[in-house]
């Protein structure tokens, strides 16, 4: 072999998937023990079953639908803003990042982060309260429990079963915010992964809200010296850059600097919190009623002053409150129009009213739309009545 050859040493390439087990943690969610599919499939070559689920989530129509719905800012009020699709590749990263880090499934996390938002209809979380209301006599209506009606049922891609007939352990970890969702919808199974998706939205959004906040004007720099996470982050910013950090690049540098002490202090704090309860396996983790994915009191703190104020001074801002009221409305007349006329949402809706009752199909018809196309609907259906 003549010097300074390379030689590349490739390793047998095996027709067993590549079971990613021996990497994680004893109390990880392991695919060797999950319960499976509610409909049995026989495994993939080689694509461990959450890499599978991860693949229909992303290969579905209701995940494709989030590129045009609002997450703060409706959809065609800029380009640069953050979509619940790009809210969802965010909450990924750095739940995919955490996930590494403490030795936890890495594929459960980032199927669970990339449908944790498909239940969403349009308009945000102002969509949701005018759908909650329309549906109060209807059964109701709450995002995380519509993600798993669509992951369940109304995803239709497979002749065998309805839905994507996901891991149990997929819709596991989308039974989210127990105290509001009633049985079926709380999670009994303890999954650290799905601990890590629900804090790790929290950074993404959090974060995210903030520079898009700035980047409309609603939020001015001088307003958040007040806030401890942004001084320290710019005190570490500008520490960074050697010092004071001015114009176009001060905003990234801070926000880079807030998502990573939030990401650094979760790692810390959750590493802290396993050994101290000397968590050895996944039933002893079964048995500890404490929240062992958490910030350390401090962050916790400070981060919940930040929710605060976005929440006073971004999302009950006028002009977010204007689009997303103007939101509500369209909502509201598409939903009263369908009712009286479900012919005109097609067949596939038609033959759901005859399963699941028409005010029921009509909301998922109207919680499956984009911004976009509720607004575009809401033109053809009332332009020249207004
Ligand atoms: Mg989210």
């Amino acid at each position: 072999m003549a010097r300074g050859e390379l030689v590349l040493t490739l390793p047998a390439i095996s027709s067993k998937p590549l079971l990613s087990s021996a990497a994680l943690a004893p109390y990880a969610v392991s695919e060797k023990h999950s319960r499976g599919r509610k409909y049995p499939e026989s495994e993939h070559p080689f694509r461990l079953a959450f890499q599978r689920d991860r693949d229909r989530i992303i290969h579905s129509r209701a995940f494709r639908r989030l590129q045009y719905k609002t997450q703060v800012f409706v959809n065609h009020e800029g380009d640069h803003y953050r979509t619940r699709l790009t809210h969802t590749l965010e909450t990924s990263q750095i739940a995919r990042t955490l996930a590494r880090a403490l030795k936890l499934n890495e594929d459960l996390v980032e199927a669970v982060s990339l449908a944790h938002d498909i239940g969403h209809g349009p308009f945000g979380h102002a969509g949701e309260w005018a759908l909650r209301d329309l549906m109060k006599s209807h059964g109701g209506f709450e995002h995380n429990a519509q993600a798993l009606r669509i992951l369940e049922k109304l995803e239709a891609r497979y002749p065998d079963f309805p839905g994507l007939n996901l891991s149990f352990e997929t819709l596991e970890g989308l039974k989210k915010h127990p105290a509001q969702l009633p049985g079926p919808y709380h999670r009994p199974l303890r999954m650290l992964e799905a601990e890590v998706v629900d804090l790790a939205d929290e950074i993404a959004y959090t974060s995210h809200d903030l520079d898009d906040g700035l980047r409309s004007g609603i939020l001015g720099v001088e307003d958040l010296d007040a806030l401890p996470l942004w001084r320290q982050s710019r005190g570490e910013a500008e520490e960074r850059a050697g010092g004071s950090l001015a114009g176009e690049f001060l905003q990234p540098a801070v926000i880079r600097r807030l998502i990573d002490r939030l990401v650094r202090d979760v790692f810390s704090c959750t590493l802290a919190k396993i050994r101290m309860k000397k968590l050895r396996t996944f039933s002893g983790l079964q048995k500890i009623r404490i929240p062992l994915v958490r910030f350390s009191d401090g962050v916790r703190r400070d981060h919940t002053e930040l929710k605060r104020f976005l929440r006073k001074n971004l999302y009950e801002h006028p002009h977010v409150r204007r689009r997303t009221e103007e939101g509500q409305r369209f909502i509201r007349t598409l939903f009263n129009a369908y009712l009286k006329r479900p012919e005109r949402c097609g067949p596939e809706v038609l033959k759901r009213a005859g399963e699941d009752g028409t005010p029921r199909a009509v909301c998922d018809y109207v919680a499956g739309m984009t911004d976009r196309y509720a607004i575009q609907e809401y033109k053809h259906l009332f332009a020249n009545k207004e």
